[in-house]
């Protein structure tokens, strides 16, 4: 069974849509190369359709100039979808020319986020954290106010809080840690490293939490997980990172 929607993926209006999603389909195009001759015998990961049926979206999209059969591969990690359903697949996110393989999580261009906007703040001071004592530590600051939600969050036009800002986070002054300060700069300028939505340590919705980026919070201690010591803590932010396309390839550019 396919997954059916009456709604627009690309305009998020009813359909029929008037919309013309010329750069939508563009993006699709970039990164997909069309399959020729016969699809494969396997289901589209997105709509959940047979890739040699036509896409599941086809009903709800039917103003793009993408036929409903047209198979597409992704150009570095080979998966292939219905170019259809990838279409609706990005035009229902942020639309921010970046792809991501819904498969294997590849991403393809340059991936943003939705976090609000605000401030990050960076100081150091002597004093070490447990776990490495031989250097000092880098405090990053975030700050970031209420407002109102934008059209690329959960409820456009309504309020999101914001609670426990400023946030306060520490990373060691080595090289490592000094590493992960830069790219966490790169996410921060994606928007990555808050969004909003619901809280799970609060339950409240409408609000500022953190993404997929860990951070510590806690200093001199660990009694939340969130804290040092913690000899994994710096690999496992670089995977973290690396999982949003921030990497050291990023750096110096
Ligand atoms: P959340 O609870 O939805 O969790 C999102 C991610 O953040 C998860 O991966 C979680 O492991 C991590 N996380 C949870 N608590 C953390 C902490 N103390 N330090 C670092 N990472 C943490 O996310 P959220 O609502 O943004 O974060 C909850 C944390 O934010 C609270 O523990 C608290 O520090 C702060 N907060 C404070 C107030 C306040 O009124 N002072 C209110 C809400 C949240
Ligand atoms: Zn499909
Ligand atoms: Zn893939």
């Amino acid at each position: 069974m396919g997954h059916r929607t009456t709604q627009c993926l690309t305009c998020l209006f009813l359909s029929p849509c008037a919309a013309t999603p010329t750069e939508p389909e563009s993006v699709v195009k970039k990164y997909l190369e069309e399959l020729k001759g016969a699809a494969a015998d396997e289901d589209c990961m997105i709509c959940m359709e047979k890739l040699s049926s036509p896409s599941g979206y086809s009903d709800s999209c039917q103003s793009s100039t993408i036929r409903p059969e047209a198979v597409g591969r992704l150009r570095n990690c080979q998966h292939s979808f219905h170019m259809l359903c990838v279409l609706a697949m990005y035009s229902n996110g942020n639309k921010d020319g970046s792809l991501q393989c819904p498969s294997c999580k590849t991403i393809y261009g340059e991936k943003t986020g939705t976090q609000p906007k605000g401030k990050m703040e960076i100081s150091t001071f002597p004093q070490s954290l447990p776990g490495h004592k031989d250097c000092g530590t880098i405090r990053i600051v975030y700050h970031i106010s209420r407002g109102i939600q934008g059209p690329e969050h959960p409820n456009p036009g309504m309020p999101y809080t914001a609670r426990g800002f400023p946030r306060y986070c520490y990373l060691p002054d080595n090289e490592k840690g000094r590493k992960v300060l830069e790219l966490l700069k790169v996410a921060w300028k994606r928007r990555l490293i808050f969004t909003v939505g619901t809280s799970n340590t609060t339950g409240e919705s409408n609000t500022v939490v953190w993404n997929e980026i860990h951070h510590k919070t806690e200093m001199d201690s660990n009694l939340s997980g969130h804290g040092y010591p913690d000899p994994n803590y710096l690999d496992n932010v670089l995977a973290e990172l690396a999982a949003q396309g921030v990497t050291e390839d990023c750096l110096g550019q």
